[in-house]
């Protein structure tokens, strides 16, 4: 049997989540794989790519902690301090702000292939890390004592195995757990503009009967002008989704402004029109002998509250935590109690937030009279202030009982113990 210390962990996805989880563990001094069969993922330059996040006060401690925040392009990240978000169909709207969490802001947005660029480049300075690019893996079987990874013309041995390969995971196939797909009846498109007026720092989401549509503050782009360009998401059913896809750029921007209540003044779209189909998962199980999930291979959830990635960099740190904690305790890294711990951790947190965004889509969906006069009398009540305002605030903030130590602010990780 391998000493503790020459143990392997194999990760395959170098992704947001499977890139941290990656750096947590090798700063944990353990030996770390990861295979990954997109190519080198490189700074981006120039327009802003399609697929942004936001990312929670959680996340940026995450980041910061692990000295990937020192990695990015400051001039590509785009904190905002107020969010808001309103009904379509009624009165009711609700402000967040940060003052108001005692923050200094509410969140960043970022292009997610820069994050995976200032991870892919905070990997570069642990030798016990090696992430490989182009290693697109074709198999994983279970010996008898860890299992077995192929990948190209390479058979590699693994202790512990990390499925963080998104949604059509074929880690999770590979283990035989099941992934727990449904259709959530819409599709997400994405897309860039330019608006008349600045967003200032601002982000919105309108809820209609069809579907949300977001407004995401993106950096300034000097020729757009200061604050003037927003990355959106517009959710609906899909018959409505290919519609905006395919009408003209013109009637697009039309549309959007009118949906947006001329919000930020004339819009223009900048970018191509990208659709995604939304469809939420949760693995039946997180863990089995040797092996973990995490990210997008473990849940995937309706992108309406941006909390996507948010859950899978809590994932990485509540795994490496736990496998941290086995190795030094010398129980190895694939330590059942270890890993059932990571999915009583988990498992719980993200059921919870799927389950708030299923809510959510059929609250906004409903016409029956009665029920958009409770949700618009709600949301009117939540924008009073007091404890359901403060649960959402918090929750947006990505603040929860059981943050892993990494995931909190310096000052907060020193008295929690
Ligand atoms: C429209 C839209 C908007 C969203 N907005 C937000 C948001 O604002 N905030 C937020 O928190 N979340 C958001 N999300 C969710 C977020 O994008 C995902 O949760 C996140 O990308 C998942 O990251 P991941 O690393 O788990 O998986 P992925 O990003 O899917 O990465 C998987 C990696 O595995 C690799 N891979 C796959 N198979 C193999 C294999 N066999 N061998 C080797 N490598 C493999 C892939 O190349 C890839 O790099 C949004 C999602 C959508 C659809």
């Amino acid at each position: 049997m391998t000493g503790v210390n020459e143990q392997h962990i194999i990760i395959v996805g170098g992704g947001m989540t499977g890139g941290l989880l990656a750096v947590l563990l090798a700063e944990a001094g353990l030996r770390v794989t990861v295979l990954d069969g997109a190519p080198v993922p490189v700074m981006p330059t120039g327009d802003a790519q399609l697929r942004v996040s936001t990312l929670t006060e959680a996340s940026y401690w995450l980041l910061r902690n692990t000295g990937v925040w020192d990695c990015l392009d400051p001039g590509r990240v785009q904190p905002y301090s107020a969010m808001q978000v309103w009904d379509q169909d009624g009165t009711g709207e609700v402000c967040f702000s940060a003052e108001e969490a005692g923050a200094e802001t509410l969140g960043w947005l970022l292009e997610n292939g820069h994050l995976t660029a200032a991870l892919y480049q905070r990997a570069q300075a642990l030798p016990n890390l090696d992430w490989r690019c182009g290693a697109a893996v074709e198999g994983a079987r279970r010996g008898e004592t860890g299992w077995d990874v192929i990948c190209g013309n390479e058979r590699l041995q693994a202790d512990l195995l990390v499925g963080a390969d998104g949604a059509r995971s074929q880690v999770r196939d590979w283990a035989g757990i099941s992934g727990g797909a449904s259709d959530s009846g819409h599709h997400a498109l994405v897309a860039t503009i330019g608006t008349a007026l600045p967003h200032g720092g601002c982000a919105r989401q309108v809820f209609m009967e069809s579907g949300p549509l977001a407004l995401l503050p993106l950096y300034s782009d000097p020729a757009q002008g200061e604050q003037r360009q927003c990355s959106i998401v517009w959710s609906g059913w899909p018959e409505r989704i290919r519609e905006l896809q395919q009408c003209d750029a013109a009637r697009f921007a039309m549309e959007l402004q009118a949906s947006v209540a001329d919000t930020l003044g004339e819009v223009t779209l900048l970018s191509e029109r990208a659709v995604f189909p939304i469809q939420p998962r949760h693995a039946s199980q997180y863990v089995a002998a040797g092996l973990a999930l995490v990210g997008d291979a473990a849940h995937v959830i309706h992108p309406l509250a941006g909390q996507g990635v948010n859950l899978g960099l809590l994932d990485a740190a509540v795994l490496a935590e736990e496998v941290r904690q086995a190795c030094e305790k010398g129980l190895g890294c694939a330590d059942a109690h270890a890993l059932a711990r990571y999915q009583r951790r988990r498992r719980g947190e993200n059921l919870v937030m799927q389950n708030a965004m299923r809510g959510f889509q059929q609250l906004f969906e409903q016409r029956a009279l009665p029920l958009r006069w409770l949700r618009n009398a709600g949301m009117r009540m939540v924008n009073q202030g007091g404890p359901v305002k403060g649960f959402f605030v918090n929750r947006a903030l990505g603040r929860s009982a059981d943050l892993p130590v990494l995931a909190r602010a310096p000052h907060l990780a020193k008295n929690s113990g």
